[in-house]
């Protein structure tokens, strides 16, 4: 009968151990979610709209299924397409083992089970060529705008050494076992063949070669929380359930006293100012730099740099601290809210609503430069940015015959 058989030459002692890694791995993925949720939660809240929802998924579809933002850049999006879809099938793939096998459904038993093979394998080689790739842009440093550091390159080390070791141990099974139906794992199958009659990748050496494929996906597991790669979560949580906001949108006009009787907090001034919907998405970034390449401020040297704001608030979010300890005013003010960086964001990160709360923080708490001093004073006394007074308002349109409408008059057409 054609079927998985799990734990294939695996002793019972070692199952026991694999069984108390998989929980310590899970408890610290676990804790690791709980304690970035506990952050968010500090937040003010901010209601889900289920309209906004149904909004969000299309987006959702294309930019985190078909990765359209992703693929723009042509080497970086086959390389990404290359390593999401491949985990998210295998990820799945490890998900029916555990149905099978430890949930007692029968799953991976014939023809489908032969499927499942030749599918895994499939994607399998996806995964790993897009490692290659993503590993031979950060070790060249084909990317200006990214960030490298020694703690992603071991992170791609760790994911490759793992959809290795899952070749290596499929191709020893099939070196030994000799079925028939070897050829639905076409790599494995191949592999079998090398590795016939080396000692290496013998019977007698898979335990060892199972257990340290074991230990690297428990550690990956376990350490998913702490690193980029908690944007396989965070980014698809802000992309589906985040307030749908048109970019650089103000709500206008609104009457002051309304909206302080409504929401007591104008502005962010501290961490726990912001929604926990904000919190959450700067959780979602992975430092990719595509907003400070598209950013006209940062291009031109301004003292700001999005990704930065981004990654401040994320990383100052468990402190009490004053947003102005980590973020300063003229990083804030040099934001034209072109919307450049939220067009570019792959995570839809909304910059310009993160910037523009702190902005009119910093109004609240009177920190401005003159010149916007005044021009919000002139606001408030003339209605004007330039200050001119409202008795001089109508000036313009003198001697040119132009029909002056009182309120709720309209100008019929006329013919045009
Ligand atoms: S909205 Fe502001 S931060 Fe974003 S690209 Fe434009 S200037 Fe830069
Ligand atoms: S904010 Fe978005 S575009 Fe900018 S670095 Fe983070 S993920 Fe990339």
């Amino acid at each position: 009968m054609i079927e998985r058989n799990t734990f294939w030459m695996i002793p019972p002692m070692s199952r026991i151990y694999f069984y108390v890694l998989a929980v310590i791995a899970t408890l610290i993925f676990v804790y690791g979610f709980y304690r970035r949720f506990r952050l968010w939660r500090r937040g003010r809240k901010e209601r889900v709209r289920w309209s906004d929802v149904r909004t969000n998924f299309r987006y959702f579809w294309h930019m985190a299924v078909e990765q359209r933002k992703i693929r723009r850049d042509k080497l970086y999006g086959l390389m990404h397409r290359f390593t999401s879809y491949g985990f998210v099938v295998l990820f799945i793939g490890t998900v029916l083992v555990v149905v099978d096998y430890d949930l007692k459904v029968p799953l991976l038993r014939g023809g489908f089970y032969l499927i499942y093979k030749a599918v895994l394998d499939v994607f399998g080689v996806l995964f790993l060529i897009g490692l290659l790739i993503a590993i031979r842009i950060r070790v060249q440093k084909k990317r200006s705008r990214l960030w490298y550091s020694l703690k992603d390159n071991l992170l791609l080390w760790l994911l490759f050494v793992i959809g290795l070791g899952g070749y290596v141990l499929e191709g020893i099974r099939l070196a030994v076992t000799q079925v028939s139906y070897a050829v639905w794992s076409p790599i494995g199958y191949g592999l079998s063949l090398l590795f016939n009659g080396v000692p290496l990748f013998s019977a007698d050496a898979y335990p060892l070669w199972w257990f340290s494929h074991a230990v690297f996906v428990f550690i990956l597991i376990a350490v998913i929380p702490y690193t980029k790669l908690f944007h396989l979560f965070t980014a698809p949580l802000n992309m589906l359930f985040q307030p749908v906001k048109r970019t650089g949108k103000v709500s206008l006009p609104y009457r002051l006293d309304e909206v302080v009787q409504e929401t007591p907090v104008q502005g962010v001034n501290k961490i726990t100012d912001f929604t926990g919907w904000q919190l959450l998405s700067t959780d979602a970034c992975t430092e990719c730099g595509r907003c400070d390449s598209q950013c006209p401020a940062h291009l031109s040297a301004k003292p700001l740099s999005p990704r930065s704001i981004v990654t401040k608030i994320r990383d100052n979010m468990a402190k009490d601290r004053e947003i102005s300890f980590f973020i300063s005013p003229e990083e804030l003010q040099s934001c034209t809210t072109c919307g450049a960086c939220v067009e570019a964001c792959p995570v839809s990160i909304n910059h310009i609503d993160l910037i523009l709360s702190m902005r009119r923080g910093l109004i609240h708490r009177g920190v401005m430069h003159t010149e916007e001093e005044n021009t919000l004073l002139r606001v408030e006394e003339q209605h004007n940015v330039w200050g001119k007074p409202w008795s001089e308002r109508a000036d313009w349109s003198r001697g040119l015959n132009i029909p002056n409408l009182q309120r709720g008059q309209e100008k019929k057409k006329q013919g045009v």
